[in-house]
């Protein structure tokens, strides 16, 4: 059995290997979670003029400190309107965002200020060079790279580009997944369930999933348990897809058509991994499209599709590095009989920055996953002591 490792080194040559994906141009608007295709510059600084941080008085320093005599104001700056350059032995009225006039090289807050009868300002504060200004230039340079490609953008990305002006974005044509579950015992919410039938909880979560990560998706419905209309679904299914999600079938069990199907139509190169849950992880391709088999237990088609198939998708798109950020934290429990296979435990992070885990580990029971917020890896047959650190994947760092 290939290791987990293993098994992602595969995947990321499988999606690497394949030809460059097409572009398109999006609004910002449609261009959340997209992943860019081409680098952006900046044509301008932002700011791109020197502007004042506060409502206050703008000013030299010189004067302001200096002067035992109130100033007098001698232009007013709102924001959007350019002031003159400022008189000497003066100050100007500012506000926030407006442009520091010429000669002024400091803003005093209004809080800071008095106003005398007679109009003029007494500072209760001295100024410094440089207060409450923002530099022109201070966020972004002039030719300054702020979107790479292969960059999934996000809400803030698309407040940087508009921040520069760009209202338009050239991103990576999406992968077309389609998603078919499997099994006669499947069935849909709102059919009413004969004995020993369930509702299909997989195929809503993977189409979810595949989604979340800006896929075209495809809801190719449920595969029944027969091998000929399971290659006949399958066959169509590549005429259209770049990758073919199915859970479910691809167990020992002699119900199970999907490996058979696979390997008929085209080939099938992986099948088990040493992971738990997701042992039954299948990988092929079908024509042109990868085909990616992951097992029925609903938390094993969470855990193979976040550990496995997310990275694929985001390599076939051009993500440069599609590993989770994690983090290593002390653990609050013994896990004293580890697998042989590398283990992914639902759990979280409590008050006291320590991980506690979910006591119900059992791969049908999905409500583990709900119920936490990330998961903790433990190596294949490392047992594990209470205190010592174990890897915590957040759920945030998996979509
Ligand atoms: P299988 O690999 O087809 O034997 O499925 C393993 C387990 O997962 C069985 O208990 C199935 O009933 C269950 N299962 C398979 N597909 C789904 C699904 N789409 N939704 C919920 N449970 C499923
Ligand atoms: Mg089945």
């Amino acid at each position: 059995m290939k290791s987990f490792d293993e098994t992602l080194a595969m995947l990321l040559a499988a999606a690497r290997e394949r030809p460059h994906r097409a572009s398109l141009e999006l609004d910002l608007a449609d261009s959340l979670g997209r992943i860019a295709a081409q680098s952006i510059a900046s044509a301008i600084d932002v700011p791109a003029y020197d502007n004042s941080q506060m409502d206050g008085y703008a000013g030299r320093v010189a004067e302001m400190n200096l002067s035992s005599e109130p100033l007098p104001v001698s232009q007013r700056i709102p924001a959007g309107h350019p002031g003159a350059p400022l008189q000497p032995g003066t100050v100007a009225r500012i506000f926030t965002g407006a442009p520091i006039p010429e000669g002024a090289n400091a803003v005093i807050m209004q809080e800071q200020a008095v106003v005398s009868d007679d109009g003029r300002i007494r500072f209760t504060a001295p100024a410094e060079p440089g207060q409450n200004i923002r530099p022109r230039a201070g966020d972004i340079k002039k030719g300054q790279i702020v979107v790479q490609p292969g960059q999934r953008l996000s809400a803030a990305d698309l407040g940087l580009c508009a921040s520069i002006g760009v209202g338009r974005l050239t991103v990576v044509e999406p992968l077309a997944v389609g998603v078919f579950s499997s099994g006669d015992e499947i069935r849909q919410p709102g059919e009413a369930l004969a004995p020993g039938q369930i509702y299909d909880s997989n195929r809503p979560m993977i189409l979810g999933l595949a989604r979340g990560l800006g896929c075209q998706v495809l809801d190719l419905g449920c595969l029944p348990d027969h091998a000929e209309i399971t290659r006949e679904k399958l066959s169509q299914a590549a005429a259209s897809c770049d990758l073919i999600i199915t859970c479910g079938g691809v167990s020992v069990g002699e119900e199970d058509h999907i490996k058979a199907a696979v390997a008929e139509l085209g080939s099938l190169e992986l099948w088990k991994i040493a992971i738990k849950p997701g042992k039954p992880f299948a990988f092929g391709r079908i024509n042109q499209a990868v085909f990616m088999g992951l097992p029925g237990n609903p938390v094993a088609a969470w855990v193979t599709f976040v550990m496995l198939v997310r990275p694929y998708i985001l390599a076939a798109c051009g993500v440069a590095n599609t590993d989770p950020q994690s983090v290593h934290l002390p653990a609050e429990f013994d896990w004293p009989k580890p697998d042989a296979r590398q283990e992914y435990l639902r759990g979280w992070v409590n008050a006291r920055g320590c991980l506690e885990v979910h006591p119900r580990q059992n791969s049908g029971v999905l409500s583990s996953v709900t119920e936490c917020t990330g998961l903790i890896e433990i190596p294949a047959r490392a047992p594990h002591k209470k205190g010592k650190l174990l890897r915590f994947i957040p759920y945030s760092a998996l979509s």
